[in-house]
């Protein structure tokens, strides 16, 4: 998230940050650090983005130069409609940058036939590899941004034109810093297995484990945040049944089944479970396990 907002916004340059939860309000602290201004479209917490509204603040806004998105809301568990504001960003002249740190692996993502211009993610989400590598893509525009900024990037870690300069550069492979990897040997390792089960498959079980999960719920009488339209099937956030103790429930899952569930963040904190079907966690065994066991804690 770091890496596009310090390489592409300039100090003084608009952004428009879509904010549905958590992450989108990190985005714009990200903004504001930069030195970038924030317009910020809220929409419900538990909700897509409002497209209708970006669309209006894209009009009210002509001068914004980007427009920024959290794709799978990880905080709240919805989804939103990625293809629809990249196209509404394109057709206002903005550059999109996409937070795709729990989608990708989990539910489509089409970052070239979609037009996104800088996209990130993370290892520990649905590519279930151990976390601190953070995959990135900046399109052509995004590209020529960084190459061709006024000021100078605020951050040399993450100064992209440096390490572009690593791959292909004059003489290639100049030093910009030590690369971790062992880690990179890991995400070779859950991408040959994204590969080998293959991508849209990886898509539909996520989507058939979470439905057996939302019957499982069902029949426990809990409902879930996020309308179905708009559910994310990696995080499954759910409100806590009335009557029932947040962290006893949580615990007694951890410490009877060894079964860790979340809790709810920001402004769902202490009303909201969020249960992660994540990557090769997205399994029969898990879900019957996770269902077998809230039933338990709940009659406790
Ligand atoms: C987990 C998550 C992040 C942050 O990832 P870290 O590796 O914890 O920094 C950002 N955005 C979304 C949508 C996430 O789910």
């Amino acid at each position: 998230m770091e890496a596009c907002f310090v390489n592409l916004v300039e100090p003084g340059d608009q952004v428009i940050v879509c904010r549905n939860g958590v992450f989108g309000d990190r985005m714009v602290q990200n903004v504001t650090r930069v030195g970038g201004e924030a317009i910020i479209v809220d929409s419900p917490w538990g909700r897509a983005v409002e497209v209708d509204k970006v669309e209006q603040a894209l009009k009210a806004n002509p001068d914004a130069k980007f427009l920024a998105f959290v794709h799978a809301e990880t905080s709240t568990g919805a989804v939103s409609d990625a293809k629809a504001l990249c196209k509404l960003a394109q057709q206002h002249d903005c550059l999109s940058i996409v937070d795709a740190v729990t989608s990708l692996g989990g539910i489509e993502l089409r970052v070239d036939e979609w037009g996104i211009d800088a996209i990130y993610s993370g290892s520990q989400k649905c590519l279930s590899c151990v976390p601190g590598l953070s995959p990135l893509s900046f399109s052509e525009k995004a590209v020529n941004i960084v190459k061709n900024r006024k000021s100078l990037i605020q951050s040399w870690f993450l100064d992209q034109s440096l390490v572009m300069s690593y791959w292909s550069g004059e003489g290639k492979r100049s030093y910009h810093h030590t690369a971790p990897v062992n880690s990179l040997y890991s995400l070779h390792e859950s991408l040959v297995q994204l590969q080998n089960e293959g991508l849209e498959n990886a898509w539909a079980r996520h989507q058939s484990q979470h439905e057996t999960l939302a019957k499982g719920l069902e029949k426990l009488g809990i409902e879930f945040i996020v309308p179905k339209e708009e559910r994310l099937p990696q995080l499954n956030a759910i409100y806590i049944p009335e009557g029932i103790d947040d962290v006893k429930v949580r615990s007694y899952l951890l410490n009877h089944y060894n079964l860790e569930i979340g809790s709810g963040l920001g402004d769902l904190a202490g009303k909201a479970w969020r249960i992660g079907l994540m990557g090769y966690a997205a399994r029969s065994e898990n879900v019957a396990l996770c269902l077998a066991a809230l039933e338990d804690a709940l009659k406790q």
